[in-house]
């Protein structure tokens, strides 16, 4: 079809046809279990949604893609049922195609660049990118052989998102790539951090295995920086990635924070979700009353966690308004179907005490909007003589996370970091030690798993360059 026909054709379509949302199981029987909440569109579903859009010439929806995805183009071809040319097209951008459109928070980066918006809803991009993919993946659409080997050899230290995209990368081009991983499994924060019911434990390791069959060998239990040194990975290999991430959660500065009942969110998460047994106390959570304190993904992820987990009631505690709430707008509403509820505007100042060491409640202080800070949101102050008291005796802190520091006297710690801990990078993701390169939450901060995919995949092209330079004597990648 030509460009004009479509834009006859789909003009009509977007105006004739509404976006459908994929089938969403009913809050009742989702908080039963921690399975997957949605489930695909159906084929000609996927055609008639595909078919909204308008295939514009400058298509915003890549632009608002951090993998600069080919949508438009996959889009056209799902419209008329070439699933498996589409989801090619999707696979030569991005490593985990069919896991991104899972945890991506769209409205805030491709749908919310579609041009419809303002006209119409925009076009379903999310589902479309994981219907076209699971179709590849089910009817043999995923290449599995990889270029002959290059007789390079790259380490990647760590298996979650940043780091499966840089070894996927590599082993295409022929290198022959080891991941080290720390745990007992792969998949890093995909499989331990986020629930079951965003991202199907099965999904992360049906991905893993497709890294293996390309030739990624991964060595699980090994701690680089203890059981390995970084020193010697450069011996054994021509070039190194760290993806280690960032894990080190930030402290609840109130009186009260040390109390019984007061948890971090990572170590409820990874003990409620995560497939391994993990060394963690038990959290009760059956008929407990529990506070989420923060606003971004973690904490919508301990709510609904912690609901399924036999929880009377789970609010969340959040200084700023919804319209400043970082967290996902499509996990909101799924949280708020499961009965979580929300306080904005809302601070937590002191924990206070049964009496007997345990946590009774949260004194908390209103808080209204002020200027814009720094981030461009605007900064919350405290209304003076506002305080208020919620009962919880379960609190789940969820203010963010931080690189975890390097082990002193290892060859890690000669890795430069900023203020904050987070990995220095060039613009190739290299660090200041020639051949390592960093990149996803380790070097960025916690962030989204699709920008890790691509810290992977540019870390990947610069070790490529990086060590064609070497080899042909020109110095350093430029
Ligand atoms: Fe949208 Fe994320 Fe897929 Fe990019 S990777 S097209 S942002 S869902």
């Amino acid at each position: 079809m030509s460009r004009e026909e479509w834009h006859r054709f789909s003009g009509k379509v977007w105006r004739e046809i509404d976006r459908v949302e994929p089938p969403k199981r009913s809050a009742a029987e989702r908080v039963a279990d921690f399975h997957e909440i949605y489930s695909l569109l159906d084929e000609t579903t996927v055609r008639e949604q595909a078919a909204r859009c308008i295939q514009c010439p400058q298509p915003a929806c890549q632009e608002g893609c951090p993998l600069s995805n080919h949508i438009p183009e996959w889009l056209a071809l799902a419209a008329e049922g070439r699933f498996l040319e589409a989801a090619t097209i999707s696979q030569s951008t991005s490593n985990l195609p069919e896991i991104c459109p899972r945890v991506c928070p769209q409205e805030r980066l491709c749908e919310g660049s579609c041009i419809l918006l303002g006209h119409a809803e925009p076009v379903c991009i999310g589902a479309i990118e994981k219907f076209i993919n699971e179709f590849a993946l089910a009817n043999g659409g995923v290449t599995l052989t990889c270029a002959p080997s290059n007789g390079r050899r790259a380490a990647v230290v760590g298996s979650g998102p940043g780091g499966l995209a840089c070894a996927d990368e590599l082993a295409k081009i022929g290198y022959a790539v080891t991941v080290f991983e720390a745990q007992s499994q792969g998949g890093g924060l995909l499989l331990n951090g986020i629930p079951a019911f965003k991202l199907e434990k099965s999904v992360v390791q049906r991905r893993l295995r497709i890294l293996e069959q390309r030739g990624v060998e991964f060595r699980l239990g090994i701690k680089v920086g203890v059981d390995i040194d970084l020193k010697e990975l450069l011996v054994r290999f021509d070039a190194v990635f760290l993806g280690v991430g960032a894990q080190l959660a930030r402290p609840l500065d109130i009186p009260g924070a040390e109390l019984a009942g007061v948890h971090q969110a990572l170590p409820f998460l990874v003990q409620k979700n995560s497939p391994m047994a993990f060394d963690l106390p038990d959290i009760p959570v059956v008929g407990k009353r529990v506070a989420v304190l923060g606003g971004g993904d973690t904490a919508m992820d301990c709510l609904r966690t912690a609901i399924r987990s036999g929880a009377a009631e789970a609010i969340c505690l959040y200084r700023r308004d919804l319209a400043n709430m970082p967290g996902s707008r499509k996990e909101y509403f799924n949280a708020m179907e499961e009965s979580a509820q929300f306080l904005f505007l809302t601070n937590p100042v002191a924990l206070e005490s049964d009496g007997q060491g345990r946590v009774a409640g949260v004194r908390c202080v209103r808080m209204e909007l002020g200027e814009p800070d720094a981030s461009g949101r605007r900064k919350p102050r405290a209304v003076p003589g506002s305080e208020f008291y919620i009962a919880a005796d379960l609190v789940l802190i969820a203010y963010g996370f931080d690189p975890v520091p390097f082990p002193s006297g290892s060859g890690l710690a000669s890795v430069a970091v900023n203020d904050w801990g987070a990995i220095k990078v060039d613009k190739n993701q290299m660090t200041n030690v020639p051949g390592v390169f960093a990149g996803g939450d380790a070097s960025r901060g916690a962030s989204l798993v699709v920008h890790a995919v691509r810290d992977g995949r540019k870390a990947a092209d610069g070790i490529h360059r990086y060590l064609d330079s070497i080899e042909s004597g020109s110095g350093a990648a430029k």
